[in-house]
């Protein structure tokens, strides 16, 4: 079905589609091309065309290899088609969907390539505008750059500013994405070069962690962001790199790099970067669960829309004004619409109240403040009382401005501004948990005999880690092995196995920051599953089976926790506590979801990290301190808490340990030499550890036929072990 397009050109197939127009596979007097035909409605909008036509010389004109060049511009009839350099390869959003995030140094590479085209750009004065994913072509044609990167051209230079400039004859109405947009261009500046170094930071951040900084969700959300929220840090980036990219993430355009300055500071960068491995950072798209009833009603009016509108994948549209459905999946925003100033008034000013609510507060950056999480939840909760009065006249301001233009197509997108549910003032007061429940008053344990107290050898160093661990630990056996997991002082996980008496080499995990000690437990079909709660709060989990690790992902993306998680496994089903403020709360992952966060009101009011005993036919003992450093207990039988006594014989304010044994027996381990065993739970017989230094850090155990094997971190973050029986 070949089309003669003017009198030189002959289109012969697509290869693609756009938001703008279809791209075909075409014929000139030098050989192949690629052809772009404007969509009909733009071909025949008078207007336009003789935009396109007054620039030809300036589209065509950019000459660069990092560039797709414009051949010719053919106006013919009804047909508007810009004739480009024809690109062997695909897209790099096709790429990023298809492979997922790049190693450093592809992406750095890739990253230069496009920074050089648009230096030369820039250089003659043209900005590009619309510098993402979609529009970098990688040219399988050529060899391999760094890493093995293809090696990158930017495409549709210049087509952004002639779609999206002033429109006479009809209303602007092409879909864009949000998530390039630089801040000053929401501030309704004059976009300037610095727009398209934005953009591209955006896109080199996307290429390293697989999602946008301010992506997601709700489009006023995403603007806001730009505008006011600090780059996510990306756990794990060689801090010369996350210099470049946060640089250039600047909100202040003068401070960013210059296209050439960006792309010599790149490269040199690339050779640091050989053989780093692609970051695993949790996706904020992570499944989400049930929402929180109540919990920390701050944190999500603050977070507004994350609460009430998940985050989608990026690289989808979102559209500005209804009316135009792209023509394809392949959306573009070659005219993302200029918000009018009356909105970017409201915008503005409501970026203007956030900043001056966060600044009246010292040491408070005014942004990502939900983001970094390391401080507790009191700390939280105040500067989010602050924070949340802002964000909601953020939020009004947005509703107020993009209100006006969402029409009645809120089909395609859940993101439609007209319909998100905004949180008001009453919202940022929490309640508390909801009540998990609990069994009735007169449930008792039954009376129990003496438990026995094993024989315990003395400690015996085990190979320490290449850090030295500044948390508990906790240990899981697998098919023989015993797996011991601690964290180190910069946030990364270590561990070390156990099997037929002899350790293994420590291990590393990486990708989040964690705060104590990860919680393992062991799934049907070989799979061991760790839980971990971030510097943010949030808790994440990865799955280790067959010698590989998976990706981190995220439980939920709002819970936050103020404790370490502990986690027990029987069969499918996953219990999950964690300390929210003074309650223990506890989710469960049953019938394939998790449950919403509840409080376990049994153990009353705690202060400690919790822990949780199963292999116990499908119940669950918790233990965890309460204020006044008593050792609480509670067990979760077919799914109702019961009333339990607290532990005699141990005390102290950190995480207890519990393991149990085969034949029921449970003990409880403190951080000290004293420890607690039971034959029910019911009474507990004190006994006595070997001596050894005292540590701050929880010790972790685990129970097989031939008794218990205890691990301790000692002062100095070494691991010690035991063994009783
Ligand atoms: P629009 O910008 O109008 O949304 P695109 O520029 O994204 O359209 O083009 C659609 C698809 O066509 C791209 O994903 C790409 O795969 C293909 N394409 C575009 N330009 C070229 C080219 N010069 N050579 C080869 N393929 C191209
Ligand atoms: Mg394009």
């Amino acid at each position: 079905m070949a089309r003669k397009i003017g009198s030189r050109y002959t289109a012969h197939s697509v290869i693609g589609r756009g938001s703008a127009g279809t791209v075909w596979l075409g014929e000139g007097p030098e050989g192949p091309v690629a052809i772009k035909i404007l969509r009909e409605d733009l071909a025949s909008d008078q207007v336009l065309v003789g935009r396109f036509v007054q620039e030809r010389t300036v589209l065509t004109s950019l000459d660069h290899p990092r560039v797709v060049g414009v051949r010719d511009l053919v106006v013919d009839g009804d047909d508007l088609a810009l004739v480009m350099e024809l690109v062997h390869g695909s897209d790099l959003r096709s790429r990023l969907d298809r492979e997922g995030p790049f190693t450093p140094q592809a992406a750095v590479s890739v990253v230069a390539d496009v920074a050089e085209g648009l230096a030369a750009a820039h250089a003659q004065g043209v900005i590009h505008r619309d510098v993402k994913p979609e529009n970098i072509l990688l040219d399988q044609g050529s060899s391999p750059g760094p890493g093995g990167a293809p090696r990158a051209k930017l495409s549709d230079f210049g087509i952004a500013r002639l779609v999206d400039a002033p429109r006479r004859t009809r209303a602007t109405r092409i879909i864009g994405t949000p998530d390039y947009l630089a801040p000053e261009i929401i501030e309704g500046l004059e976009p300037r070069a610095a727009v398209d170094i934005y953009a591209l930071a955006t896109v080199l951040y996307e290429l390293l962690a697989g999602f946008t900084p301010f992506g997601g969700g709700h489009t006023g959300a995403v603007l806001r962001r730009h505008v006011t929220e600090s780059v996510p840090p990306l756990p794990g980036l060689p801090e010369p790199l996350w210099k470049v990219l946060a640089q250039c993430l600047a909100k202040a355009p003068a401070s960013r790099l210059r296209a050439a300055e960006l792309a010599t500071g790149l490269r040199e960068l690339l050779p640091g970067l050989a053989g780093l491995p692609a970051l695993h950072i949790a996706h904020p798209d992570a499944p989400a669960v049930t929402p929180l009833p109540g919990y920390d009603a701050d944190d999500e009016a603050f977070e507004d829309e994350e609460a009430t509108t998940p985050r989608r994948r990026r690289g989808s549209a979102v559209p500005l004004v209804p009316g135009s459905a792209p023509d394809s999946s392949r959306e573009t925003h070659t005219n993302l619409r200029r918000p009018r100033p009356e909105e970017l008034a409201g915008l503005a000013e409501a970026s203007r109240a956030q900043r001056a609510a966060a600044g009246r507060r010292p040491g408070l950056s005014p942004s990502g403040a939900q983001r970094s999480g390391a401080g507790g939840a009191a700390a939280r909760r105040r500067r989010l009382v602050l924070a949340g009065a802002a964000a909601v006249v953020l939020a009004i301001a947005c509703v107020g401005g993009y209100a006006a233009f969402s029409g009645p197509d809120t089909t395609r997108h859940h993101g439609n501004p007209g319909d998100a549910v905004w949180p008001t003032a009453s919202t940022t007061h929490a309640a508390g948990l909801p009540k998990a429940p609990v069994a009735g008053a007169t449930d008792s344990v039954p009376a129990s005999g003496a438990a026995h107290l094993p024989v315990w050898a003395a400690w015996t160093d085990a190979p320490a880690a290449p850090a030295p661990l500044v948390s508990g630990v906790r240990v899981v056996r697998m098919d023989g092995t015993a797996y011991v997991f601690g964290t180190d002082a910069t946030g990364a996980i270590r561990y070390v196995t156990r099997s037929g008496g002899s350790f293994g080499q420590w291990g590393k995990l990486t990708g989040i920051h964690v705060s104590g000690e990860p919680a393992p437990v062991v799934l049907p079909g070989g799979v061991l599953r760790l839980f971990a709660t971030g510097t943010d709060g949030l808790i994440y989990q990865r799955d280790y089976s067959g010698g590989t690790w998976a990706p981190w992902s995220q439980l939920d993306g709002h819970t936050r926790v103020d404790s370490p998680p502990a986690a027990a496994a029987t069969g499918d089903r996953v219990d999950l506590v964690a300390r929210i403020g003074g309650d223990l709360a506890t989710t469960s992952y049953v019938g394939g979801a998790w449950t919403a966060w509840a409080a376990v009101s049994t153990v009353g009011q705690v202060a400690g990290d919790p822990s949780l005993a199963a292999e116990n036919g499908g119940r669950v003992d918790a233990f965890v301190a309460a204020s006044a450093g008593t050792v609480q207990h509670t067990q979760l039988a077919d799914g109702l808490w019961h009333t339990y006594h607290a532990v005699s014989g141990v005390t102290g304010r950190a995480r207890p340990e519990a393991v149990q044994l085969d034949t029921g027996e449970i003990y409880v381990f403190s951080t000290g030499p004293d420890y607690a065993a039971s034959a029910t739970g019911a009474t507990w017989t004190q006994g006595t550890l070997p001596s050894g230094p005292a540590s701050a850090y929880a010790p972790g155990a685990y129970a097989d036929s031939a008794g218990v094997t205890l691990f301790r971190v000692t002062p100095s973050g070494g691991l010690q072990y035991t063994h009783g029986k």
